[in-house]
């Protein structure tokens, strides 16, 4: 959230190494190990997995969650995050998920089913969310507008979302602790009592400022976090619950107002710590003291797998002990301008750039997202593999039956096709070139310069040569390169003329 909402943050500090060309030299430059042991089962990493916004995938139901979790098992996890505020069909705070209504969880329950069933493979499952904002929690500011978080100068903060829009809430009052209480209890004891743990993810936007809360940042979140840790703990004593570190790192954090002061609260070992490229950084006496830390960033999303080499090293080199990238795919009907655009507004959003209305609802099993996924599989174990094995890891994943004549450009071609589709994306959107009316409204909007368009061109070119190159491949992974740079080219061409993005 952090990572879904910071994003100006996030993706100017990705901007640099994302998918272009210098970053993936230097990713392929191996570095010394760190001192920590491979270990032959899972690498470096003792917690390996991903964190998914569950309540953001309305388009897959219990059937196709099933076949996903076959997949993402698959590459080797053993801890999967999955964020459920106003993703369940709560009985005592009903306005949580009104906003949410056709998610299959809400109309449904079948989260208890899911968690069972990832549980019979070896993997653990955390319940993320966020204290007093964020999705479902915004919504409470609907009924109660006194309850809505301030800004320093004292005004209500500004309605803000992704899919749940609504506003932060005040924890200085009495009743926004009584409900924010009552809702997780209600979540992690009622519904879900057989989660693993829970995720705690740090307000990190329009927390609020009022006197009161801005002289004692994160003091009420603190108090809740540790509450209900103590009473999973009670449960449940081997549960594991990740929290930020701001709480006890005694420095200001970053996107915060500058005029909050730094905290310092007690660390309780037992806790697991989460690090973030954006918001929580590496903290190297913390991370000494904690029974778990990982380190969680958006490259498998928004990057290629050179990022994802970078975040594992990253994470290695500071002495971390998990690897946890966002795998997160939003399908949700869109309701108003998110990341600055109108354009998608009455659409439904294409998680990783599929439509689950015709390419199916499971969006981890694309083409892309398949390159990315192999990459955290090959990285975790090996974060100091070179680019040069991770491509004959490709060839052995996707090119089983490939001549070898036509290995070398089948890989090339299938590592271009996955950058090109993640070029300049965001959480909302797959790169713009995939949508040209989406592409011209936003080229306008921005004022794009020529040499962006340029590179969007030649990333439009490489396409259509890789088209041209598989058209005739009757199956398998040629094949499903075809289909994907062809079906971008078509929607470019018009009335035969060669596809161009101006
Ligand atoms: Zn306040």
């Amino acid at each position: 959230m952090t990572r879904r909402q910071s994003l100006s943050l996030c993706l100017a500090s990705l901007a640099a190494g994302h998918g272009n060309i210098p970053a993936v030299l230097a990713a392929d430059e191996p570095r010394k190990s760190a001192g920590t042991k491979p270990d032959p089962d899972g690498g470096v990493f003792e917690l390996r997995g991903y964190y998914i916004t569950f309540m953001r995938m309305p388009a897959m139901g219990w059937p196709e969650w099933r076949t996903a979790l076959d997949a993402l098992a698959e590459d080797g996890i053993n801890l999967l995050v999955m964020w459920l505020p106003g993703g369940f069909r709560s009985k005592k705070h009903p306005l949580t998920w009104q906003y949410n209504e056709d998610h299959p969880n809400v109309r449904q329950d079948f989260m208890r089913d899911l968690i069972t069933y990832v549980q019979g493979k070896g993997i653990r499952v955390l319940l993320g969310f966020t204290p007093f904002g964020y999705d479902g929690v915004n919504r409470m500011a609907l009924e109660h507008p006194e309850w809505r978080a301030q800004k320093e100068d004292g005004s209500p903060v500004d309605e803000f979302g992704i899919h749940s829009w609504g506003w932060s809430l005040c924890p200085a009052r009495a009743e926004v602790r009584e409900f924010m209480r009552s809702y997780l209890r209600e979540m992690v004891f009622d519904f879900y009592p057989q989660a693993d743990g829970l995720m705690v993810e740090s307000s990190d936007y329009n927390v609020c400022l009022c006197p009161e809360c801005r002289a004692k940042p994160y003091e009420e979140e603190f108090r809740l976090t540790r509450e209900i840790s103590q009473e999973v703990w009670k449960a449940k004593p081997e549960a594991l619950i990740l929290v930020y570190p701001h709480y006890f790192t005694g420095r200001s954090v970053p996107g915060l107002a500058a005029s909050a002061p730094a905290v310092r609260q007690p660390f309780d070992p037992r806790w697991g710590l989460v690090f973030t490229p954006h918001s929580a950084h590496f903290d190297a006496d913390l991370i000494r003291q904690a029974s778990h830390t990982l380190y969680s960033g958006p490259e498998a999303v928004l990057g290629t797998p050179a990022g994802v080499a970078a975040g594992a090293r990253a994470a290695r080199d500071h002495g971390v002990k998990g690897y946890l990238p966002s795998l997160e795919a939003f399908s949700y009907q869109v309701t108003r301008p998110e990341g600055g655009e109108p354009y998608f507004i009455g659409r439904r959003r294409l998680p990783l750039g599929q439509d689950p209305e015709k390419e199916g609802r499971n969006p981890w099993n694309s083409l892309p997202c398949r390159v990315q996924r192999l990459a955290v599989r090959a990285f975790s174990r090996q974060p100091d593999l070179s680019m040069g094995q991770f491509s004959q890891q490709v060839e052995k994943a996707f090119f089983a039956e490939t001549s070898p004549a036509s290995l070398p450009q089948a890989v090339a071609d299938l590592l271009e096709l996955q950058r090109i589709w993640t070029f300049e994306a965001e959480w909302y959107w797959s790169s713009p070139l995939l949508d040209p009316d989406f592409f011209k409204s936003r080229a306008r909007r921005l004022a794009w310069p020529a040499d962006k368009l340029a590179a969007y061109q030649r990333n439009l070119d490489t396409l259509r040569q890789i088209a041209v190159r598989w058209q005739a491949s009757p199956g398998g992974t040629e094949r499903g390169m075809f289909q994907l740079a062809d079906s971008v080219v078509q929607r470019w061409s018009h009335a035969g003329e060669p596809a161009q993005v101006r």
